[in-house]
């Protein structure tokens, strides 16, 4: 740090991403992607459009907006596109919360949440996760602020049903409800209907996951279209060309290809549920996951050991050095043959 920063930033605590070490080929399990490429249309669809890249992109974003809308059973007016969905958490946070209006979430959670938080200066709560890892409604009662549901949880997998959150958005009339959808095309249920019901809920989606569109950066948020124009006033404060031209069409293309991405979601599902049994099998406890990625601990060897221990042998996957989940680790969900080589690796270490 230089003795120039400002005491926001001397307060960020930056959130460290899952590695992406570049030394050797690693069997990838540790960042949530999706192990497939983009649709093969989509990506024909982008490279037509290449062709207008010395132009800026349209900064209302109007097609794609349109699109994810449709998708959503919501017009463009309550939709937002962030260069990400982290983008979107960011800018949601600044738009609604303040000194009085703490986010608030789970003590086990997504941690870009605190670390948002802090780099804009707010106040941020905890509400422990109950001993199962789940999210109870009822901790909540009493808090008040932008309340953060990661639904499905992560790194937990666990999901909440609609109607628990339902029951939470109708008890928190004065608070804004964000409820983090990353992962919900593997098995979850979407609370987007609720978006017509509440005006005080945003629902943020991202096309990284189930999507296969990590490295393309695209994430959008529904919403009554009040909260949708106030998220919409921070993003044009910080850059109207938030979303360039080339994911613009990858994303347009991807929506158009649906049946690839559900395919792809039911291969995920399938993969996952291999994996737990398998797991299961060798001894270990694995939570009840609705994400693409499953959390899980074996009683013989602590979550750091097995990391490192996988990491030796080529297979990455994500620990948490954190109160509660140090035993665990986090484990992506790949192809057949990426978990048939996680379980080999397994066997190996566990003898
Ligand atoms: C991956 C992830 C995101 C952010 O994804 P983007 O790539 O920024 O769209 C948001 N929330 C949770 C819980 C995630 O795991």
């Amino acid at each position: 740090m230089s003795r120039y920063a400002n005491t926001l930033t001397e307060a960020i605590m930056p959130y460290t991403p899952g590695e992406q070490p570049q030394d050797q080929q690693y069997v990838k399990l540790n960042t949530n992607e999706s192990p497939f490429p983009p649709s093969e249309k989509a990506m024909e669809y982008a490279k037509e459009n290449l062709r207008s890249l010395n132009l800026y992109p349209d900064p209302t974003a109007a097609e794609l907006r349109s699109a994810v809308a449709m998708s959503c059973q919501s017009v463009r007016e309550e939709v937002v596109l962030g260069n990400g969905s982290d983008e979107l958490l960011y800018f949601a946070f600044k738009a609604f919360g303040s000194t009085r209006r703490p986010i608030v979430s789970a003590d086990i959670t997504y941690g870009c949440y605190p670390v948002f938080a802090a780099a804009l200066g707010l106040p941020y709560e905890e509400v422990p996760l109950d001993e199962g890892f789940g999210i109870c409604v009822d901790d909540y009662q009493d808090r008040h602020g932008v309340i953060v549901i990661a639904n499905p949880n992560a790194p937990t997998g666990r999901a909440l049903e609609m109607k628990e959150i339902d029951r939470l958005i109708a008890s928190h009339p004065d608070d804004v409800i964000i409820v983090d959808e990353a992962y919900v095309d593997f098995g979850g249920t979407s609370v987007l209907p609720l978006t017509k019901k509440y005006d005080n809920l945003v629902v943020i989606q991202t096309f990284s996951k189930s999507r296969s569109m990590a490295g393309a950066r695209l994430g959008f948020a529904v919403a009554d279209r009040r909260l949708i124009s106030d998220i919409n006033k921070v993003r044009n404060s910080f850059n109207p060309y938030n979303i360039n031209s080339m994911t613009m069409s990858l994303g347009l293309g991807t929506l158009k290809d649906r049946n690839y991405t559900y395919a792809n979601c039911r291969t995920i599902e399938k993969n996952r549920k291999y994996t737990v049994e398998a797991l299961t099998e060798l001894g270990f406890k694995v939570l009840d996951s609705k994400a693409n990625f499953i959390f899980a601990t074996h009683p013989e060897i602590g979550g750091q050991e097995l990391y490192v221990e996988l990491k030796k042998r080529g297979v990455l996957v994500r620990h948490f050095d954190k109160e509660r989940i140090r035993d665990y680790n986090r484990i992506s969900i790949g192809t057949k043959e990426q978990m048939d080589a996680l379980l080999e690796k397994l066997r190996e270490i566990l003898g």
